[in-house]
């Protein structure tokens, strides 16, 4: 486990939003992503000044945009309103699901069909298509997936307005899971060359950093999901 960034966030004014805090830590700022668009949330520890380590077993979405909550065990020291801590995220877990993230959007080009869900654990990932079985060869879908990551492109990211999307819906693969919108503007994940989708994730900053997956299995989870289930080398 690793720090990441040198910030040293404080607990929230807890009296502002006390439902909230029922749930979990909210910090002014933080490195920890929430499990969302399929993704795991982060796991890891905040470091207070007496030395004694709080752990945070995963991470969700608040209620408001931007908001997020630390979950901790039921039995942790609880921390002062206005406390500063020092963050560390499970780098190395995070670090393969940022891995397995990114090779699924290299996936969703592989794979030439409308997605109709996701998930990124750590170990393993998988994307659901609305396709023919008889279309899905795994070796293929591997030997293709990797040729593509050999590339080594660097990823890039941009934001377009909810408007601008709205226009370009050819954009949007995933048909489970919307773009995050109401913020007025989306961020894209561009491979350049490769892909370009609407995506709130974390990715590595080049698809070389993936390295060679395999598939796993393809099963079918029903008329339009067939399922491709991926994991790291
Ligand atoms: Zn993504």
């Amino acid at each position: 486990m690793s720090v990441q960034g040198g910030c040293l966030p404080h607990v929230r004014d807890g009296a502002r939003r006390p439902a909230v805090h029922e749930r979990g830590i909210e910090l002014d700022r933080t490195l920890f992503y929430p499990q969302g668009g399929g993704q795991a949330g982060d796991t890891g520890v905040l470091g207070r000044a007496n030395g004694e380590q709080v752990g945070v077993v995963d991470t969700r979405k608040g209620d408001a945009h931007d908001d997020v909550l630390h979950l901790v065990r039921a039995d942790a020291p609880r921390l002062d309103v206005g406390e500063t801590v020092t963050l560390a995220i499970d780098w190395p877990r995070r670090y393969a699901l940022m891995r397995l993230h990114t090779a699924l959007h290299v996936l969703s080009c592989v794979v030439v069909a409308p997605v109709t869900g996701g998930n990124i654990a750590p170990g393993k990932a998988r994307l659901d298509f609305d396709i023919d079985m008889s279309l899905l060869d795994a070796a293929k879908i591997e030997r293709d997936t990797n040729a593509l990551i050999a590339r080594g492109i660097a990823t890039e990211t941009a934001w377009i307005t909810d408007e601008e999307l709205d226009a370009r819906p050819e954009l949007v693969k995933t048909m489970s899971v919307q773009p995050p919108r109401g913020a007025g503007r989306v961020r894209l994940l561009r491979i350049p060359g490769v892909d370009l989708q609407p995506c709130g994730g974390t990715h590595v900053a080049n698809i070389g950093e993936i390295g060679p997956i395999r598939v796993l299995k393809i099963k079918s989870e029903g008329r339009r999901n067939r399922r491709v289930e991926i994991a790291l080398r």
